[in-house]
Parts: structure tokens; C-alpha cells; sequence
């Protein structure tokens, strides 16, 4: 992550190095991406970002303002296809077991791990990225070793994950 003073606010990036031409920053779930060449140099970067500071915050706040969007049948498709691919993948890693997984449209939470060892997935995941689900997935499946918020738990997240930090604050 990086940072570029904007007047009194601070806008944070995520640099995404690809095999392109140019860079371009897009703007998602309130996360800003900027894409770059592989070689472009820091300082190249920032200066590209602080030029489009303006046009950053407003799309930030244009995002913000946006109603909720749809869920639709296919975004069910595609959370189902991510929470299984993360489930295999971290309980692998966890050696850890749930009993079920579902999705379900919970109020307060994106998701929950009950003590007979059922996960439950907030289906309004659905309208968030890929890495941030998985995260939650992740998540619960670490509260099936620790049942609370202590540092072994996060130690045990960071572990399968190491930029979580990113994600989660895609779900505040
Ligand atoms: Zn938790």
C-alpha cells in the first residue's frame, strides 16, 4: 500500500505490477488500484497518482454515494465457486474442518462460525472482490481453532493471508 496527500485527506493505493504498456488506476469496492509496468519506478508511480489525486477523490466519493448494487444469480454463481475454492484451499493449509457452509443474507456480520462448527457466508459477499471473500472464508475457518479476536487468531489469518489487512478494510 501507498499514500499520496490529497489537501488534508490521505488517499491510500494498492500497485498491481502487469505485463502493460501503460498505467491506469481503477477504482473498486472504494479501493483504489493503480496497475503498472513492471519496471516503472516509485516515484514515476507516485507522481502519476498525486497528478490524478482530484479525479480519485471524486470517484471515491462518487463510489460512496452509489445505492446498493443488485445481486444477481450469477454473483451467487461466483461467491459459491470463490467459497468453495477458498474452503479447500485454506483447510488444506488450516488442517481444520467445518461442518457445513452457507450462504445467507445475515445483518451484521459477513460472516459466523457457530459452535457445532457450521460457517455462515453473508450473501451480500457477493458484491465484493474475490480476495475479500476469500478472506472471510478464511476467517471463519480460523475460528474453528480460536473462538475469539486474541493475536494467535490474527497470527493464524496472517499466516494464510498476509495482506488480509487490505481486504478487510474493503468491509467496513
Ligand atoms: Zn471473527
Amino acid at each position: 500500500m501507498a499514500v499520496i496527500q490529497y489537501g488534508e485527506k490521505e488517499i491510500t493505493y494498492k500497485i498491481q505490477k502487469k505485463k502493460i504498456k501503460n498505467l491506469y488506476i481503477q477504482i473498486q469496492n472504494g479501493e483504489v488500484i493503480v496497475k503498472v509496468p513492471y519496471r516503472m519506478k516509485d516515484n514515476t508511480i507516485q507522481e502519476f497518482v498525486q497528478k490524478k489525486a482530484k479525479w480519485i477523490a471524486e470517484n471515491l466519493k462518487k463510489e460512496k454515494q452509489k445505492p446498493q448494487e443488485e445481486i444477481t444469480p450469477q454473483k451467487i454463481e461466483n461467491l459459491k465457486n470463490t467459497i468453495q475454492m477458498a474452503t479447500q484451499k485454506y483447510t488444506n493449509q488450516l488442517k481444520v474442518y467445518p461442518n457445513k457452509i452457507r450462504i445467507k443474507n445475515i445483518k451484521y456480520a459477513w460472516g459466523s462460525c457457530s459452535s457445532n462448527r457450521n460457517i455462515t457466508i453473508n450473501a451480500k459477499l457477493a458484491n465484493k472482490s474475490k480476495e475479500a471473500i476469500e478472506y472471510v472464508v478464511l476467517h471463519e475457518l480460523c475460528h474453528l481453532k480460536e473462538m475469539n479476536h486474541s493475536k494467535k487468531f490474527w497470527d493464524l489469518v496472517e499466516g494464510c493471508m498476509s495482506d488480509y489487512k487490505v481486504y478487510r478494510k474493503e468491509l467496513r
